[in-house]
């Protein structure tokens, strides 16, 4: 359903919405999805997940960040999580995004600021750090700080979207790099991605496998996809590919028995966990991926204990109730 799709996607970029969300701590549903607002919480949360043989990559949100100032605290913010990773003895590793850290602010800037993340990490028990991908308008600025880093760190990795027509000549660069492959979450034109979901799976796989066959770096599949997490297990099997060279991932709050069950059968598994004030724009999105969703958030939104959050939520309906869709989600099952 594109306009669903679009719907909440133009959500998640509107910065009053953002802002408005952000001073009511996560609600809508979004406390299923976001390990919590400060990294105490989070800790928890990832020591329960080890306890179950996942590990985690732990990010910080933070969305439309526009002054050097809050750019530089996201950076310290960043800084502090693998020092109390570190401190805690967990198993957890950073994924951050260069628009946090000031990309459209200035790019040596960001840089920069990416750089001093990667000297701590150093100081923290040389701690993987992973750039995630955003917005195609990002990705000319992320690729060519990804590529100055790559030569003075071996801590750094980043992600490829599988949606993008250029995704195999962007992961053939990086061979020797660590990398996450992901389907792309955000919404792309035509004439620079994919539109449907057949292309973007067939593009997806053949990633996936050339990948597993070629990279001399690890690599993380990071899907909810049953099929894409199937043809892998057999793939692997078919082709002798080691399980040390890769491991699945998926996003906190999602298909976890899945996650546990596939942590279970010895795969290497890693759970993106979310945490942090900023998690309307977040959550958005995976409504977009997943309308489904939209159950959870509106159940939330008419429980009682919501009831002075109700702005945020009613906005939303507002605009679902327009698109004729709260109806179609209520009908649907989970
Ligand atoms: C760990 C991780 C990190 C990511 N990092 C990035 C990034 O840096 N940049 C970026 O652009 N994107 C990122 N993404 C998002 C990614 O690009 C996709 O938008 C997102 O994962 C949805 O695609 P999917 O592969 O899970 O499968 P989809 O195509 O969404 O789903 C495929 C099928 O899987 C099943 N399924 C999916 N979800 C569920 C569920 N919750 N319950 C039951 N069945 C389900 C359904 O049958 C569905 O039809 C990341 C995703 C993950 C998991």
């Amino acid at each position: 359903m594109p306009v669903v799709k679009d719907f909440f996607i133009a959500l998640s970029n509107n910065k009053f919405m953002n802002e408005s969300a952000k001073k009511m701590g996560p609600a809508l549903g979004a406390n299923k999805v976001v390990a919590g607002v400060d990294i105490d919480s989070t800790i928890d949360t990832v020591e329960r997940l080890n306890m179950k043989g996942i590990s985690c990559t732990l990010d910080n949100l933070g969305e439309f960040v526009t002054s050097r100032q809050e750019a530089l605290e996201a950076q310290q913010n960043i800084v502090e999580i693998m020092r109390r990773n570190y401190n805690a003895n967990i198993d957890a590793h950073v994924s951050i995004k260069l628009t946090q850290l000031g990309l459209n602010i200035d790019r040596e800037f960001a840089y920069q600021n990416t750089r001093e993340i990667l000297l701590k990490a150093h100081e923290y028990g040389n701690t993987f750090v992973n750039i995630d991908a955003e917005k195609y308008e990002d990705l000319v600025g992320t690729t060519e700080i990804v590529d100055k880093l790559k030569g003075e760190f071996k801590n750094v990795g980043t992600v490829i979207q599988a949606y993008l027509f250029d995704a195999m000549n962007i992961m053939d660069k990086y061979n020797d790099v660590r990398l996450r492959l992901v389907k792309g979450a955000y919404k792309e034109a035509p004439h620079i991605a994919f539109q449907t979901k057949e292309e973007i799976d067939k593009n997806y796989i053949a990633l996936i496998e050339k990948r597993l066959l070629t990279a001399k770096a690890f690599t993380s599949i990071a899907t909810h996809d049953h099929n894409v997490i199937n043809h892998v297990k057999q793939f692997v099997k078919d082709h002798n590919i080691s399980r040390d060279s890769f491991e699945f991932q998926m996003l906190y709050g999602f298909r976890t028995d899945y996650a546990y069950q596939i942590a279970n059968e010895g795969y290497n598994f890693c759970m993106y966990v979310p945490f942090g004030e900023d998690w309307f724009g977040y959550f958005m999105r995976r409504l977009a991926e997943r309308p489904q969703n939209i159950n959870l958030m509106l159940l939330d939104i008419f429980s009682e204990k919501n009831k002075g959050k109700i702005a945020i939520g009613a906005s939303v309906l507002a605009g679902l109730t327009l698109l004729g869709i709260g109806g179609i989600a209520k009908g649907k099952k989970k």
